[in-house]
């Protein structure tokens, strides 16, 4: 008997003909996001994917956490793999049993059969009545309750009989790389990050482009973007970050722009670079971490003013949604700590107290015409540093 790791996953079976791109797409991204946890079997068979150690004493605490973290995994059970006779397997759920009741301070359950192996002796609801037998009669204190229990022992009998009580839910999505290739703009904030996992969620790959304008913003503040990038990582190798100097634009617009344009302006010149640089890396969208009425660069009009300088699509994922529900899913996939960490971002540092909430178009290319922004923007592609997390 040995403990193996069962993977279910859910959208990718909706894909017809393109099943097995997704498929084995997903299988190479779990070998890869397990790789350094020691030798494991991956087996694809009848829609789960199994997880076998090769070696004894797999760290399975860790290898649960980093599965969970592969877009594409619905759930996850941590069961145990037996042959297919009668008494191994009562005998093993027995031991399940007693492990759901001291882990998890169960006190009624029921059991679950399901029997593709045709040519064992016993039916689905056989194997019920008798399971249950054997672990009512083997533990004190355990009851039956069909209809709410503490935990559903279930036993499956494929080619093997599999065994097992807990079911870890993931965050399903797409595996990354069947969605192609999008350009995040990741400040050090806490909606951007939430913004691109949303996105890479649905497969994309993540390129980022971050903004900073050094000595006006620290060497900390730009290592604090460099791990929200690792942390998005953890979720969707590789993720591709450029580092942009963004001082000498910044000085620039500050002189020669209206005090309450600033920001918008500013906001428009990113869009441009991040969408060169996006072209140079064959990503086809940026994504945004922008929702509607946050802050005064993210009214309607403003946003209308920042869009029309791009051609690719832009996603916002966060658009209608409320700071308290992206602070949630922040702390869900553990950018949250890192978010707040106090270091000032490039636009906390040049900004104005009250920015136009309602930008003119007209009077916003007309400041941009009196100032050289194109031999700027050209050094600070030129200038951009690239890490691969
Ligand atoms: P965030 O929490 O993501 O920083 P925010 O609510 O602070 O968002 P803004 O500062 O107006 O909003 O920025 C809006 C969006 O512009 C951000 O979500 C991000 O996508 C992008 N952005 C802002 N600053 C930078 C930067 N320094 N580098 C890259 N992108 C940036
Ligand atoms: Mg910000």
């Amino acid at each position: 008997m040995e403990t193996i790791l069962l993977v279910r996953y859910g959208e990718i079976m909706l894909k017809g003909l393109n099943r097995p791109v997704f498929e084995r797409k997903l299988v190479d991204n779990l070998k890869a996001s397990i790789r350094d946890l020691g030798k494991f079997n991956i087996i694809r068979s009848q829609g789960r994917i199994y997880i076998e150690p090769v070696e004894e004493h797999a760290d399975f605490q860790q290898l649960i956490k980093r599965v969970c973290k592969v877009f594409g995994v619905v759930s996850v059970s941590p069961a145990y793999k037996t042959e297919i006779d009668e008494n191994i397997v009562y005998e093993t759920a027995v031991m399940t049993a007693r492990e759901a009741m001291e882990q998890e301070y169960a006190k009624t359950f029921k059991v679950e059969a399901r029997r593709q192996d045709k040519s064992f002796p016993l039916t689905s609801p056989e194997i019920c009545a008798k399971a249950g037998a054997h672990v009512l009669r083997n533990i004190k204190g355990l009851k039956v309750d069909v209809h709410n229990p503490d935990f559903v022992l279930n036993i499956e009998l494929r080619d093997h009989a599999y065994i097992y009580s807990r079911v870890i839910q993931a965050f399903g999505g797409m595996p990354t790389g069947t969605g192609g290739k999008a350009m995040l703009l990741l400040s050090g904030g806490i909606d951007s990050p939430v913004a691109g996992w949303m996105m890479a969620k649905r497969g994309i790959e993540l390129h980022a482009v971050h903004f900073y304008s050094y000595p006006y913003t620290s060497e900390r503040a730009k290592d604090k973007v460099i791990d929200l990038a690792k942390i998005l990582s953890e979720y969707c190798k590789p993720v591709t970050l450029h580092i942009v100097p963004f001082t000498d634009i910044q000085l620039l617009i500050n002189e020669h722009c209206s005090i309450g344009l600033i920001t918008v302006i500013m906001r428009r010149v990113m869009m441009r670079i991040a969408e060169r640089i996006a072209r140079q890396n064959d990503a086809m969208a940026l994504i945004t971490g922008e929702s509607v009425g946050q802050v005064a660069s993210q009214t309607i009009e403003a946003l209308n003013v920042t869009n029309a300088v791009v051609n690719m699509p832009v996603f916002r994922p966060l658009i209608g949604m409320d700071k308290v529900e992206v602070i949630h899913i922040a702390e869900k996939i553990g950018t949250y700590e890192t978010s707040i960490l106090p270091y000032e971002d490039c636009c906390t540092v040049f900004v104005a107290k009250h920015p136009v909430t309602k930008p003119k178009i007209e009077i916003v290319e007309k400041q941009e015409a009196g100032m050289d922004l194109e031999t700027l923007i050209l050094d600070a592609i030129e200038k951009t540093e690239t890490i691969v997390l």
